[in-house]
């Protein structure tokens, strides 16, 4: 008999290894829930060539399938060098400045950036090609900044520049991100992801571009998100913990304190959040994980993570649909254990005190006491299964919804199978088709009890109102 399908969702990048029909079914077929669009690579050509093939797919096998959109953001990058990489040893002075056309050599380097050298300060560090190496700042200008070289190596062309501390007074939305949103909003995302969110306000501008056509992730991977942690989840639809320049801008060692404290500041508010980056990183070259990595992956569904994701595992590793297989045995497996359910329980939080939430509550309540089949959330903008998914209840959710959009979105949410539905005009027949989707979908058997939740009247985002308990 198949297993019930998993609570936490499957995110995968896509990229080159896994650029085919083939391979993108597969991975479909392993377990993968949400497919990630990495705009810091590829064409707007190779990005809607994989879109065109994830809804082909969606259609034969008759799934709704998610789409996420990730934005470069303001990466801040080195230019090139004279004569290929240089070697910087520690306790040497190097100099970065605006010189645009002068390339770079052993005591120099072009960072094509006014608005870093604005906010640099004797004192502050440059991390440079994913941390490997520091540089301090002994003095700096308008258009300059002499350092001397805490952690030394190779620099080559084009190497990404972190500022760990310093809010920078960038927009987390560069001239290249305006025109990928946009093309991608033509193309249908379903999610959007900013990276690099400094503050609430980054959030609020690609929100008024987006217009509702999307929703958007908060990539937290900067410092100075952590600190207005509050603000950035009080704009933001979902959250994407960004552990890789996360881990750039910040110890390693106070990553995971920061993971737990985003998922379950998420989970207080029922917003959707995505644990990211090196969960199965050895799997890029090896066909199998580090015990390491299958314990970091089964980590944040304890927490009650909403997805985890793969990045070059799926995207250019040697063994994608592997990847998606092994993530999906490792959620089953814990989601299977005693241990599971306990740890689910004691990190629940009260939720606030509305209408919506007050329903999603009594759902849970109903599912723990009496031997429900399945609760049912019938949704037009998805609100209703996002406040039921917030208290992450015993059994499964239907997210019922006339909204193929709606539909697609939640495919990213703990716990909510989407299906697609025709528009009903009251609760008797809103009733009959949960009824008769909950055991076509062999989630009910007739005599069973399900819970519909919904918002009268229907069609009105953020309307819960209604709890019906129904027998199958
Ligand atoms: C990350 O830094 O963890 C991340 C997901 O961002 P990207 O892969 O876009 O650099």
């Amino acid at each position: 008999m198949p297993r019930p399908p998993c609570n936490a969702k499957i995110v995968a990048t896509l990229g080159p290894a896994s650029a085919d029909r083939a391979t993108i079914e597969g991975l479909v077929k392993a377990g993968a829930d949400v497919f990630r669009l990495n705009f810091s690579h590829g064409t707007h050509e190779d990005h809607k060539r994989r879109l065109d093939l994830i809804r082909a797919i969606e259609h034969d096998l008759g799934k709704p399938i998610g789409v996420l959109l990730d934005l470069q953001g303001p990466k801040l990058r080195v230019g090139t060098f004279a004569d290929g990489p240089v070697k910087l040893l520690e306790g040497a002075s190097f100099r970065l400045d605006l010189q645009r056309d002068k390339l770079g050599d052993a005591t120099r380097a072009t960072l094509p950036h006014p608005e870093i050298f604005a906010a640099l300060q004797a004192g502050s560090d440059l991390l440079l090609d994913d941390g490997r190496l520091r540089l301090r700042v002994v003095s700096c200008g308008a258009d300059f900044a002499d350092t001397l070289v805490v952690n030394g190596g190779m620099l080559s062309d084009r190497k990404g520049v972190n500022v760990p501390g310093v809010v920078l007074p960038l927009s987390a939305m560069t001239e290249k991100d305006r025109a990928d949103l946009d093309y991608g909003l033509t193309l249908g995302v379903d999610w959007v992801a900013v990276s690099f969110v400094q503050r609430p306000e980054d959030i609020v501008e690609v929100k008024r571009i987006v217009q509702g056509r999307a929703g958007i992730v908060a990539k937290l991977e900067k410092p100075a998100a952590i600190v207005c942690l509050d603000a950035i989840l009080a704009e933001t639809d979902a959250v994407m913990v960004a552990r890789g320049d996360l881990g750039v801008e910040m110890p390693a060692e106070q990553v995971p304190a920061i993971q737990k404290r985003i998922v379950r500041a998420c989970r207080r508010r029922g917003l959707p959040v995505i644990v990211a980056t090196q969960m199965l990183e050895s799997m890029v070259s090896a066909p199998v994980p580090t015990r390491a990595e299958a314990s970091d992956v089964a980590t944040a569904i304890y927490d009650g993570a909403d997805a985890v994701m793969l990045s070059a595992e799926s995207a250019s590793g040697k063994f994608p649909v592997e990847a998606v297989a092994m993530m999906d045995r490792i959620i089953a497996q814990t989601e299977a254990d005693r241990y599971y359910r306990e740890a689910i329980e004691a990190s629940h939080t009260q939720p606030p005190a509305n209408v919506p939430d007050a329903v999603g509550w009594a759902a849970r309540s109903v599912a723990g006491l009496l031997d429900v089949a399945a609760l049912v959330a019938y949704t037009s903008s998805g609100s209703s299964a996002l406040r039921m998914a917030r208290e992450r209840p015993r059994a499964s959710i239907i997210g019922m919804t006339p909204k193929r959009s709606t539909a697609r979105r939640l495919t990213l949410v703990w716990g909510v199978h989407p299906v697609p539905c025709k528009d009903v005009m009251d609760v008797a027949e809103m009733t009959e088709l949960a009824a008769k989707t909950a055991v076509q979908l062999a989630f009910a058997q007739p005599g069973q009890t399900i819970v519909i939740a919904a918002g009268m009247p229907f069609g009105t985002a953020g309307s819960t109102n209604l709890l019906r308990i129904a027998q199958v």
